[in-house]
This record gives C-alpha cells, sequence and structure tokens, in this order.
C-alpha cells in the first residue's frame, strides 16, 4: 500500500479541477495550495509580488516560472510535514523539474498526478454556460440569467472570453499536458477521462476508486 501525502491535480480550464480539488482535500485530509488563487489574493492585496504577477494575468499569460517556483517552494518548506494537494501548480515541465528537485532536498517527492481528461466538447459546452455575479462573485454553471443570490444581472467571467479562453486552453495543451507525461513516465498518473455531462460526485467517486487501485498496485 503506498502512502499518499503530496497530490499534484491537473485539468484543463473548466475542467472542475476547483470542485473535484475540494474533495480530494477533504477525503484525504490535505492542505490545498492554488498557485492561481494565491495569486489573485496578491492582487488584491496590491503586494509587489501581486503587481507583478498581475501584468500577465491580465494578458491571460503564465506568470514567469521563477514568480511561482519562489511563491511553492516557500510554501512547501513551511508545510513539509503536511498531506498537500497542488493545484495549479506545476504547470510547465520547468516548475515540474524544479518541484522535483525542491521536495527531493527535503527527502520528498510528488507521490500521484491526478489527471482530470475533461473532452473539449465538454469544455466548450460548460464554458457557454458559466457566468460570474459582477456583485456578489457568485458562479453558476447553467447559463442563469439572474444571480440566485442577489438577484443582480450575471455576467460571462472575463478570462472566460472566447479569446481569452482559447489561449488558456492552447497554453495548457502545449505547456501543461507535457507536465502529465513528465509524470507519466515516473509511474505516478491517475487519469481519468470524463467524456459526458455529469454530477461531480461520479466523477469525485471515480477519482477515488482510482486512486484506491493506485495507492494498491
Ligand atoms: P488559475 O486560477 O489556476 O486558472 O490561475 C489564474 C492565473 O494565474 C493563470 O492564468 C496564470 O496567469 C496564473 N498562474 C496560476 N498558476 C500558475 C503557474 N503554476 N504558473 C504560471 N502562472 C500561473
Amino acid at each position: 500500500m503506498k502512502t499518499l501525502k503530496r497530490f499534484v491535480l491537473v485539468g484543463a480550464p473548466a475542467s472542475g479541477k476547483g470542485t473535484q480539488s475540494s474533495f480530494l482535500s477533504e477525503t484525504y485530509d490535505l492542505k490545498p495550495l492554488s498557485t492561481g488563487a494565491l495569486l489573485r489574493a496578491e492582487v488584491a492585496a496590491g503586494s509587489e509580488l501581486g503587481l507583478e504577477a498581475k501584468k500577465y494575468m491580465d494578458a491571460a499569460q503564465f506568470v514567469p516560472d521563477d514568480v511561482v517556483n519562489g511563491i511553492v517552494t516557500q510554501w512547501l518548506g513551511s508545510n513539509r510535514n503536511c498531506g498537500c494537494l497542488l493545484d495549479g501548480y506545476p504547470r510547465t515541465v520547468a516548475q515540474a523539474q524544479t518541484l522535483d528537485a525542491n521536495l527531493a532536498e527535503l527527502g520528498l517527492a510528488v507521490d500521484i498526478v491526478v489527471y482530470l481528461n475533461v473532452s473539449p466538447e465538454l469544455i466548450e459546452a460548460r464554458m457557454l454556460r458559466r457566468k460570474a455575479c459582477p456583485k456578489c462573485g457568485e458562479t453558476t454553471r447553467n447559463g442563469e440569467e439572474l444571480c440566485p443570490k442577489c438577484g443582480t444581472p450575471m455576467i460571462v467571467r472575463t478570462d472566460d472570453n472566447p479569446e481569452a479562453f482559447a489561449k488558456r486552453r492552447r497554453d495548457y495543451e502545449t505547456l501543461t499536458l507535457p507536465v502529465v507525461e513528465h509524470y507519466r513516465e515516473q509511474g505516478k498518473v491517475v487519469q481519468i477521462d470524463v467524456v459526458e455531462e455529469g454530477e461531480p460526485e461520479t466523477v469525485s467517486a471515480r477519482i477515488e476508486a482510482a486512486i484506491k487501485a493506485y495507492a494498491e498496485a
């Protein structure tokens, strides 16, 4: 039985990664690190790091590897004993190599990579239905016209406009999918193929079963 403490979650934009990240953290008692959420918090706080990151985020570009690696290395150093879930990192093979080297220095390694492989057709259909409330920040999945929480007319998320989304998707395919191959070579990838729309709980149950099989193999 493998001990699984360091998880990486990989999935395309709108693949349901956020929902499954919550599921994994709760089920396996993992401390999550979402680099996207952390960077957004830095931007909101107006920190030096946030100001630097904002330039790239506004242009739907990846923040440079050295900036992101710095944040994650610091975080890992102070969380070396916890089970953890990296969400949105590593996003390039260079980041994966840095992560592997940093963990090795601590005598640790990535234990498992959960790869949510959602078909492009499904992602496109989802994106068109994904809306956000400009007032309270509520997000919905079913194209609601009005916010279910505060009644404000809903809008499409700024980073979900077709051009920005297409760019994020392209970057994911060219830069992030090679990360999956990097870890596949290490025999650490658990792949969940999703081709039909369904309940997030169904995907969670499949992930849980696949992790169990991986741990016992
Ligand atoms: P996310 O919420 O994961 O989609 O991330 C939002 C934005 O933060 C991305 O579009 C990138 O600009 C930036 N970002 C998050 N994680 C990384 C990473 N590992 N490497 C580079 N940029 C990142």
